[in-house]
């Protein structure tokens, strides 16, 4: 492994100025459980290792009446064991409580799995289906993008030299929310997605109708993939209507582009889209109900 420096700064402003400095030659470092493994592969020729957990901004939660603001190196434990968290934002939970096993949760975030941009990221679909929103620093200020225009490619995303992700924005969900992810993996756990999908849904103040809903698509396109029409079957139905539950999951194994490869074929990708859809949608209504 090429040696590099580890740097730790203790502001958001310091953090920036190495990784402008050093260019593609310095990268965050938040819980290191992509990082450190790819560095040790040989994928980055490191002269700076930049940790984001001495930044107070970066390992602070709030969460108050306008919404939920996460750190981008908040380690997952700290989201699933808030009761209030995962009581308000159950999409995110079902991700951060299944990244990895504990060891791994203890050290990575949802702020690292975002910005490490893989197709199969756990968090990446939650976070969209629950209006996410990325906060970003770098040397010409602060600007934010919709979790959804986040990712760019396999790997890839919008942030420029120089940049640094410091935090998730969700809005405040409101009284009839719901949300709820579900990987396919062929082992129970410590397995990547050979698909997912995250659902919400927010309903009607009698919680018979869908208001709004989002389906978000892992593992079966580059990047993920938010499938409107799938959202747009549901909208503005009755929130027991089977036939359009169905016509979602129809939906968004259409807006699915998977490859086939040697953990699932391309037919075998969509039909689990299509299954994984009718199911969370299913029980984003009734944790919207509950
Ligand atoms: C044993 C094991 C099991 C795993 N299981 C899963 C799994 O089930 N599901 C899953 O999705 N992933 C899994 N992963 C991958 C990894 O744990 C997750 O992607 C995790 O969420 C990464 O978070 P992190 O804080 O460790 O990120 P890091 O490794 O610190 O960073 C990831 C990438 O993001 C960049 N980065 C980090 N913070 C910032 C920032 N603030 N601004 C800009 N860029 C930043 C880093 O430079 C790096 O390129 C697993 C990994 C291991 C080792």
């Amino acid at each position: 492994m090429h040696p590099f420096a580890y740097v730790a700064p203790k502001t958001v402003e310091e953090a920036v100025a190495v990784l402008d400095k050093h260019g593609d030659k310095a990268r965050p470092l938040a819980g290191g459980t992509d990082l450190l493994v790819q560095a040790r592969a040989g994928r980055f020729n490191l002269d700076a290792v930049v940790d984001m957990k001495s930044i107070p901004e970066l390992v602070a939660i709030k969460n108050d009446a306008s919404g939920l603001e996460v750190g981008a190196a908040v380690p997952c434990y700290q989201l699933y064991e808030n009761a209030k968290l995962s009581a308000e934002f159950p999409g995110i939970m079902d991700a951060a409580s299944l990244i990895g096993g504990i060891q791994v949760q203890s050290r990575a975030g949802i702020g690292g799995n975002l910005c490490n941009a893989t197709p199969s990221a756990d968090s990446i679909c939650p976070i969209i289906v629950h209006y996410g929103t990325a906060v970003i620093a770098g040397p010409k200020g602060r600007r934010e993008v919709a979790s959804e225009d986040f990712c760019t490619g396999p790997g890839r995303n919008v942030m420029e030299k120089g940049e640094l992700l410091v935090s998730l924005k969700f809005p405040k969900p409101s009284a009839t929310f719901g949300a709820a992810y579900e990987r396919f993996i062929p082992r129970n756990e410590m397995d990547i997605a050979v698909a997912a999908v995250a659902a919400s849904v927010e309903l009607s103040e009698d919680k018979k109708t869908i208001k709004k809903a989002r389906v978000a698509l892992s593992a079966v396109g580059p990047t993920p993939i938010l499938a409107k029409a799938a959202a747009d079957a549901l909208v503005g139905k009755s929130a027991d209507d089977e036939a359009a539950i169905s016509a979602a999951g129809v939906a968004a194994a259409a807006a699915a582009s998977p490859i086939s490869d040697m953990r699932g074929t391309v037919e075998q990708r969509k039909h689990l889209v299509e299954v994984l859809t009718k199911r969370m949608v299913k029980k984003a209504i009734e944790r919207a109900r509950n």
